[in-house]
């Protein structure tokens, strides 16, 4: 049996299956020549809206931008603090401290790889400001519970939905998207995400009008009109060949969604079986849409030794994220989060993407028996 290489995101294959429409859609913004802040961007920010029923979508350079725009729209003042998961990607942190503001760290639940309001009222102080959920590997963090905290203490929400467009979540009994729900939400558009561009994109999404005009107002320089500037702002737009292509895609997000659940469903059967396994827990307010498939294994050591023995079987597979933040030295804080050293040190990422076949997850799936011994 000859298999395709296994990619952790096959997006070779992806393009091949949707070239005939992306082509066309690229070649209409080429003739057109509107690079910036072209038509394509106006239809994809409308139809990502109504996708999601946000009232307003900001597009944006990237998804780190993107959290900088909702920090800066917020008006927060330099020191600050802000409340950040010491488990996740780095972006958060790095745009606290360009803006001159305090990552507080939270520890996170070992179930789920994210805070709930116990994370956060561990760290809480008056002097707190906002807080930072990110909705880790595909599902939303308890929303419901996290607004409820947050506006009784005043705080405002950043969602960052990097990891979850398309993701639904229980708020007063109805499902909503995530990333419509904080005050000020962002994603990225990375091409590897579940809505991913051929290069770098963003957006900030709100229900306030008031912070989507300062939002929009700040990612192109701050002007209010042609060569008005009210405010500072900086340039980060998304190109409208990116939207073109974004157009496209998001007719699949819901395709997209199903695939990966999909996987992820055979990963679980497969593997639910493995005592040293701990298959990814769902959270009970939240659907998932598996931007990663994170096993947690019982000790760094048999996590290390799986994932070189997958890579001697050509699978790869990836920590997401090896190190707490804190530890890093850009970012350094002299603190100990329990959850967070132990994840660390355990999880793995499988691949997972919109093209796997039965042959590759079976493949996978054996081989991880073959090395326990199942
Ligand atoms: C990818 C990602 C970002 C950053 O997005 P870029 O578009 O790469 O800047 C931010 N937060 C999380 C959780 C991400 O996964």
């Amino acid at each position: 049996m000859t298999l395709p290489k296994i990619q952790m995101v096959d997006l070779q294959r992806q393009y091949q299956r949707l070239s005939c429409e992306i082509d066309k859609s690229i070649n209409g913004c080429l003739q057109s020549a509107d690079f910036i802040q072209g038509k394509a961007v106006r239809d994809f920010e409308q139809k990502l809206g109504q996708y999601l029923s946000s009232k307003h979508v900001i597009s944006c350079g990237n998804g780190t931008d993107a959290l900088m725009l909702a920090l800066m729209a917020l008006n927060l003042q330099k020191g600050d603090k802000v409340i950040v998961p010491a488990f996740t990607y780095i972006a958060c942190v790095e745009v606290l401290k360009l803006l001159g503001l305090k990552p507080v760290y939270c520890d996170v639940d070992e179930r789920y790889f994210m805070p709930d309001t116990t994370h956060i009222d561990a760290v809480y102080t008056p002097d707190c400001k906002a807080i930072i959920v990110v909705h880790l590997y595909g599902q939303s963090a308890k929303m419901e519970e996290f607004m409820n905290w947050a506006n009784e203490r005043n705080l405002f929400v950043i969602e960052d939905n990097a990891q979850a467009i398309g993701a639904q979540c229980v708020i007063d009994g109805q499902l909503k998207y995530s990333g419509t729900i904080g005050h000020i939400s962002t994603t990225s558009f990375f091409p590897s995400k579940n809505l991913g561009a051929y290069g770098d994109g963003g957006a900030v999404f709100t229900q306030n009008e008031n912070w989507a005009k300062k939002i929009k107002m700040i990612a192109n320089h701050g002007q209010s009109s042609k060569y008005i500037h009210d405010i500072i702002g900086v340039n980060s737009r998304l190109d409208t060949i990116q939207a073109a292509i974004l157009n496209v895609k998001l007719k699949y997000l819901k395709d997209f969604t199903v695939a990966r659940q999909y996987v992820a469903k055979k990963y679980d059967d497969n593997l639910n079986s493995i005592s040293v396994i701990q298959v990814p827990k769902r959270i009970a307010s939240s659907t998932h849409v598996f931007h990663q498939y994170t096993i947690v294994l019982d000790n760094e050591d048999t996590r290390n030794q799986l994932q070189i023995f997958l890579k001697s079987k050509n699978i790869p597979s990836v920590i997401y994220y090896p190190m707490p933040i804190y530890r890093q030295k850009a970012y350094f804080q002299d603190i100990f989060l329990e959850n967070t050293e132990r994840l660390c040190q355990s999880v793995l990422s499988l691949p997972i993407h919109t093209e796997m076949s039965d042959g590759e997850i079976d493949y996978i799936c054996d081989t991880i028996k073959s090395f326990f011994n199942v």
